[in-house]
């Protein structure tokens, strides 16, 4: 078996992860097949194809709109597709992503045309939709629970495995830069998310680029760290207000890597991306109490 695939549980048949190409960092993002179940699509296409060869893909589940995890679809195409309503539109038109990453007329825009052409990303027609709760039998012994986990995106879903207590949970990814900078994204929505992700029952997680990490305790210390980047965040983004100051506006945050301590090749898309993010701070802390909207910025309340 090719080295990318690489069996889940040592009990169960038919269940794996599958790593995505180049350890799954972006544009690459992981899978795991369950049954002729596969959960997104993003490990490449050379993997992608290998894997077709191996196992038979008659579903695909997909958690969430990017393009890293949905850029195979093509290569699927007589599979069913399923997802969250909430992230039907942009599968199913791709230039959607355009608006809701907000680039629309910045040079941005060109930028995101060329990779959405470069992994040759076509519209991708959902054939059915998935629910909080909904469960799937796989076989006699597989069962794919889906979780409604948003915040990410506005549709983001995880799916657990009830026998052996393993959940993809996509890009809650537990890496070093949690990521809601999209304009579907909710950071109230993706707290909540994690916490629903900590309360869990389980054995394994996988996430989109991160491997597979295993143990309830280990599973806790890395939703733990990951908690704690949102709130060395929050803590920078409130170092901005001081009593009695002048209001602060969305501008002043600008490039000062309040979310990217560093810039990759990504910059012009990171520092869209990044105001996208503060806002989705400042909208926590309104709802917080912590600050208040006046006309000309917000101001500590
Ligand atoms: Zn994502």
């Amino acid at each position: 078996m090719e080295d990318f695939i690489k069996p889940l549980s040592d009990k169960l048949e038919n269940f794996y992860f599958i790593e995505g190409d180049q350890r799954a960092r972006y544009p690459y993002s992981n899978s795991m097949l369950i049954g002729d179940y596969l959960i997104d699509t993003g490990i490449s296409p050379r993997r992608l194809k290998k894997l077709k060869k191996e196992f038979p893909i008659n579903n695909v589940f997909l958690t969430h709109w990017h393009e890293d995890h949905i850029s195979g679809n093509y290569l699927l195409r007589d599979a069913k597709f399923y997802c969250h309503s909430k992230d039907r539109n942009p599968i199913e038109n791709v230039n959607e992503m355009i608006f809701l990453y907000n680039v629309k007329n910045t040079p941005v825009e060109d930028e995101l045309n060329s990779l959405i052409e470069m992994l040759r990303m076509q519209n991708l027609k959902i054939d059915a939709l998935v629910e909080n709760n909904d469960i799937f039998n796989i076989d006699d012994q597989l069962k794919l629970k889906v979780l409604f986990t948003p915040g990410h995106t506005a549709g983001h879903c995880s799916y657990y495995e009830l026998n052996s207590k393993t959940a993809f949970i996509g890009d809650i990814d537990l890496t070093k830069y949690p990521y809601y900078g999209n304009l579907d994204a909710s950071l109230i929505e993706f707290e909540e998310s994690i916490a629903k992700i900590k309360s869990l029952d389980v054995n394994v997680v996988v996430t989109g680029h991160r491997g597979m990490i295993e143990g309830k305790k280990k599973i806790n210390e890395e939703i733990e760290r990951y908690k704690l980047i949102l709130r060395e965040r929050d803590e920078r983004i409130l170092s901005f207000f001081s009593e009695g100051s002048r209001p602060i506006e969305l501008d002043d945050f600008k490039k000062n890597n309040i979310i990217y301590r560093k810039f990759s090749a990504f910059k012009n898309f990171e520092i869209i991306a990044e105001v996208l993010m503060i806002e989705k701070h400042l909208e926590k802390f309104l709802k917080q109490g912590l600050i208040a909207k006046k006309k000309n910025g917000y101001v500590l309340d």
